[in-house]
Parts: C-alpha cells; structure tokens; sequence
C-alpha cells in the first residue's frame, strides 16, 4: 500500500538537506542507505571525480524476473537552495519558507521513487528486475548521467521522475539543447588618443548578433543570445568580447544547422572589423521523440488510467536525463513528479500528488 504519511516523512526529510549541483554528498550517502534498506545493490559511479563534485551517480538493482525497467530522478536541485526549510501546511501541499526553492524538482520524484519501492518489498509481489538510477549534476543539462556508464544498464525502456505540471503528464518529445561561447579578439588601443589604431572586439560582437534572429527562429528551434561581457575601461578600445547563448530545436539537425550558420554570423562580422572569432559549444542534450503506441508509452497510459487518472502526453521544450538515455538507446518518457513551479522560490509539491504518482509507478513495476 501507498503510505501518504510515510511520503510526507521522506520527502520532509529530504527536502531538508543541501544538494545543489556537484555538492550532492549528503544526499547521495541518504539514498544509498535507503536504497539498501529496501534491498537494493548500491553502487555509486566516479562521477563526483569526473565533474570535480562531491559525489558520484548512484545505480541500484533490485533482482526480479522478467524484462528490467529503469526508473531514475535527479539529486542536485537548482539554486538558492541553501538552508532549504520545507512547510508542510494543512492542505498538505508543501513549499518552502520562500527565501529558496523547495527542491520538489527532483526530490518528489526521489520520494515517489522510494515509496513505490518500499510498497512493494511490504507486500511481497512478484516484480521484474528492477533498476534505478539516481543523477548528480542534472540541472547544468546532464553533466552526471553524460559521464554515467550506460553499459551497466540491462533495461531497455525507462520513465525518468522530472517533469513539472499535473499528475498523469508525460512529456515523449523533448528538443536538441546547445550552448555556446563566442570569444571575439580586438586590439586595445586608447579610445581618445588613438581609436583607429584599435580593434573593437564589442563592434564585432554586436553586429553579429544585430544580424543574428534571436527568439523562435522557425516553429521548432529558438536562439537566444544571454549574456554579454567585453571591455576593460570606457576611454580603451576593447580587445575582447564574449558572448554567451544557447539554441533549441526538436530536430537535431536543425540544431546543428543553426550552430553553423551562428558560427559563421560571428565570424564573417570579426573578420569584416579585423577581429578573431572562436566558438566553443555543447549540446547537453539531443532531441528524441517517443510515440504514443511504443510500449514505454503504453505501459504508462495503462497505469495512469487503473489509478483513474487521465494520462496526458506532450512535448517539452527541456532536457532532462531522458535525453541522455534516449541517445543510448533506452526507450525513455520524462513523466509527472508531482512539483510545480519549479526553479523559482514558489515551487511546491502536493502529498496527494505525490502519493497518486506513487500508485502509478508501483503499477508500471509491478506489470513490466
Ligand atoms: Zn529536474
């Protein structure tokens, strides 16, 4: 059986401990002995060396017959999270005391994790072999699970706990995420005394991205140029200039595409004022689409709809650890863990919620 009152405890007490990105150590030794209390193998990847973090990816199993299923959810929260105090009220949402996020993302997900675990091992039914996986460092787009070893896992098909919105949401498409660097090299030169002996590294920079169309560039890919540094004085030619963005599409191709044509706007436009032009970019995440009959699917429409719960499938414009997966070629779905308004001091979670995600997930264990 569920237990919202066991949930409440869990994700309270979870909640409670810092664990921003690559600083996940107090979390990860509490997962790994809740994990084993339930009775699974723990093992914990080098990640935390990899990342120059303080903990690693932690990988359990848990034996069983039949084909595996692999559930994960994410340990780092984003920031301000330091000194998190969670407020359970009487309606039984939970937020935090407002001066930081409450860490619901990923940490519902965590707990309905657990909980669907702990129902299970007390009610002694059969189930197929069980993995998770629990991530370090999500939030800065996948660095943990991009440096997990997806060799260790047997499963084929997993539903990743990290999508914002109403219990019962699924997310089966998510997009291609780059981001970049310009660095744009000038000349210095005295801004009064002698502006023509300059290069100016900020001109460059802004006619590139004058010409750059920023926002959605076609109905599936968006550009956005975020931030912008450059120059040492007001009265001195600026030698440097560096410019920050990311770009986003459903079609990896595109992606690809629209980083070439940015590398070339940047370049054209530093030539054209004498300047240099490198560009260093990452796509932390690559598109993926999952469709609507693919067992992965089906098998989480089937719970949703015994717990009475209307499953609901869309497209996200986020990554998230599905992304990795799906590029390893685990069929994979981000589905609902009970959090809302997730990355702001507002965010909040719903016990019922998280119960009812719970429900959901212990049928999808149950009947891999
Ligand atoms: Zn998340």
């Amino acid at each position: 059986m569920i237990q919202p009152k066991r949930i409440t405890d869990n994700f309270l007490s979870l909640a409670a401990i810092d664990s921003p990105s690559y600083g996940e150590r107090k979390m990860a030794d509490r997962l790994t002995a809740a994990l084993k209390e339930l009775g699974l193998s723990v093992e914990e990847d080098g990640a935390a060396e990899a990342l120059r973090g303080n903990a690693g990816n932690l990988f359990a199993r848990l034996p069983g017959t039949g084909t595996p299923l692999l559930f994960t959810g994410h340990m780092d929260t984003v920031e301000p999270s330091a000194g998190k105090k969670p407020q359970l009220h009487p309606d039984g949402t939970v937020t935090s005391d407002g001066t930081t996020v409450l860490g619901a993302d990923d940490l519902a997900g965590v707990t309905i994790l657990l909980e669907a675990l702990a129902s299970i091992r007390e009610d002694g039914l059969p189930h197929p072999p069980l993995e998770i996986l629990f991530s370090v460092a999500e939030e800065p787009y996948d660095r943990g699970s991009e440096v997990f070893d997806f060799g260790k896992i047997r499963s084929r098909e997993a539903y990743v706990l990290d999508l914002n919105g109403k219990v019962g949401g699924a997310a089966y498409a998510a997009p291609s995420i780059c981001s970049f660097t310009v660095t744009i090299g000038g000349k210095s030169s005295h801004a009064g005394f002698a502006p023509e002996k300059g290069v100016h590294a900020i001109a460059a920079a802004a006619r590139a991205i004058d010409k750059l169309k920023m926002g959605c560039v076609d109905g599936e890919t968006t550009l956005n140029v975020g931030m912008i540094a450059g120059g040492t004085a007001t009265n001195i030619v600026p030698d440097l200039c560096t410019v920050k963005g990311e770009l986003r599409s459903y079609s990896h191709a595109k992606a690809e595409a629209l980083l070439d044509s940015v590398a070339g706007t940047f370049s054209r436009a530093a030539v054209s004022l004498g300047a240099s032009c490198k560009m260093e970019s990452r796509f932390g995440c690559r598109a993926y689409e999952i469709s609507r009959s693919e067992p992965v699917a089906r098998r989480y429409a089937d719970a949703c709809e015994k717990a009475g719960v209307q499953p609901d499938f869309f497209r996200t414009f986020g990554g998230s650890d599905a992304n990795q997966l799906n590029q390893h070629g685990i069929r994979s779905l981000v589905i609902s863990s009970a959090m809302y308004l997730p990355h702001t001091c507002r965010e909040y979670t719903r016990v019922a919620d998280m119960a009812k995600m719970a429900e959901i997930v212990r049928t999808m264990m149950l009947h891999a």
